[in-house]
């Protein structure tokens, strides 16, 4: 079996790969850091209980906090260390950075790449998925992607929407990121077999390792596991946004998520690397998720490269302090704030000197906008709906389509911010639900 190769979408765009260095370049162990600020709400909600106190020392992979209620997941060390304080940690969301408590650690070990783990004495194929789903919820296991949620949820979800296609999406079509790609090249037997861990959890639905077509070079060894597992393996056009979930999902299955849904509502379970690695590791070894690849990239970093880090680091310490850095990629990332630390999502720091602001200016109706847009969204009449304050007619011209790729704004000659200000009238809707219409400001 090798990649299948698959068709592409209407709209797009290429993008500047700019991944010299690190598409082949190995992980990296992350650069020594003074203190970690472990978040104790990666998903959000109640914090996890901490069960260690200031001037106690800690173990690498040992629970150091544990989950408050059903959203929360348990805590445990990245690095062995001393517990300093309780502090705040922030952290990115969905909607921008968000503060949580969070353990401070510090006389820190140096970070190393991951050791080599025995399996644990079982074989998690003869595990009923209720009995899998019970063993994956004591890991501290998240979605390892923005929205951060317990995987416990994610699974819940997954079932109740008798979602029976599980997609593990690589396709990183961002400029610079390739913590997943990695990750694939690297562990690529370990990724597969989470998949199979996570798809058994589900109820056994019908898998697929999707990957960007220009990088099925690097995946020659995923090909035996995918076999052994029976996922099946597709290689995707590089344009962008061919990785956004929703573009992926009904690219591979011809299914669209209804308007403001997403894929599960249409039946498709969508994954990444990093929580296929997460999951196989927690499950076969018992080794819990306290890292993840980052990328470290962009036009102000001298030499890029992925990073197995540690949970908590802050993100200015792994690309450098100032006001140029990003979280995420350059397409859909956010800027970072003071304190901004790496979460479970945290599959890119970027630092990205060149991006001079310049001030927008009127629409000129070139169209553009319209003719990249993926899901085919009129984007300059949305403008209008936006600077109109028109949200209910925008939800009718199909706003929450949109699947905030940033396609747009990018290829926008008047430099105006349409993805964020799609994004606001979505939210506007979800304000105002069916029944009121919004005010003429947006
Ligand atoms: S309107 Fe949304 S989906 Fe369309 S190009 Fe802009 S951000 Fe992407
Ligand atoms: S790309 Fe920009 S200038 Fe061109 S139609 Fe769209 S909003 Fe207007």
């Amino acid at each position: 079996m090798l990649f299948r190769r698959h068709g592409t979408f209407s709209g797009g765009i290429g993008l500047p790969d700019e991944k010299e260095g690190l598409v082949d370049g190995p992980i990296l162990p992350a650069p020594r850091c003074p203190r970690l600020l472990v978040p104790l709400a990666p998903c959000g909600g109640v914090a996890a209980r901490p069960l260690v106190s200031p001037g106690q020392r800690v173990y690498q992979g040992r629970k150091i906090a544990e989950a408050a209620d059903g959203w929360g997941v348990d805590v445990f060390a990245p690095l062995s260390g001393v517990v300093k304080d309780i502090g705040i940690a922030n952290l990115a969301g969905q909607e921008g950075f968000v503060s949580c408590p969070a353990i401070e650690l510090e006389d820190l070990e140096d970070p190393q790449l991951p050791t080599v783990e025995m399996p644990l004495d079982f074989d998690w194929r003869s595990l009923e998925p209720a009995m899998m789903e019970e063993r994956l919820a004591g890991g501290g296991l998240t979605t390892q992607r923005l929205p951060v949620l317990p995987l416990a949820a994610w699974l819940e979800r997954a079932r109740s929407c008798r979602c029976d296609t599980l997609i593990a999406n690589v396709v990183e079509g961002q400029p610079y990121v390739t913590s997943d790609h990695r990750l694939l090249a690297e562990s690529g037997k370990e990724v597969v077999e989470g998949l199979a861990i996570i798809g058994r959890a589900m109820g056994n639905p019908r898998m697929v390792l999707a990957v960007d077509e220009r990088r099925t070079g690097h995946y020659r060894r995923v090909i035996g596991s995918a076999e052994n597992h029976d996922v099946g393996c597709i290689a995707v056009s590089h344009k962008y946004p061919a990785g956004a979930d929703i573009v992926l999902a009904s690219l591979l299955t011809r299914r669209a998520a209804p308007q403001g849904g997403d894929t599960m509502d249409a039946g498709v379970a969508v994954v990444n690397a990093a929580v296929c690695h997460a999951v196989r590791q927690w499950a076969v070894c018992g080794q819990p998720p306290t890292h993840r690849v980052v990328t470290v990239a962009g036009d102000g970093i001298s030499h890029p490269g992925n990073y197995w880090t540690p949970l908590g680091v802050s993100c200015a310490a792994l690309a450098g302090a100032g006001d140029h850095l990003v979280h995420g990629g350059p397409m859909t990332g956010l800027r970072c704030v003071a304190d901004a630390v790496v979460g479970p999502a945290t599959d890119a720091v970027l630092r990205i000197e060149s991006d001079v602001s310049t001030a927008s200016s009127q629409c000129i109706r070139c169209g553009w906008c319209v003719d990249h847009c993926p899901v085919r969204l009129n984007v300059s009449a949305l403008n209008d709906d936006f600077e109109l304050g028109q949200v209910r007619h925008a939800a009718r011209a199909g706003s929450m389509r949109c699947v905030e790729c940033g396609v747009c704004g990018y290829v926008c000659p008047a430099r105006l911010p349409l993805r964020h200000r799609v994004r606001q009238l979505k939210k506007a809707l979800a304000v105002i639900g069916e029944e009121t219409v919004m005010g003429s400001s947006p």
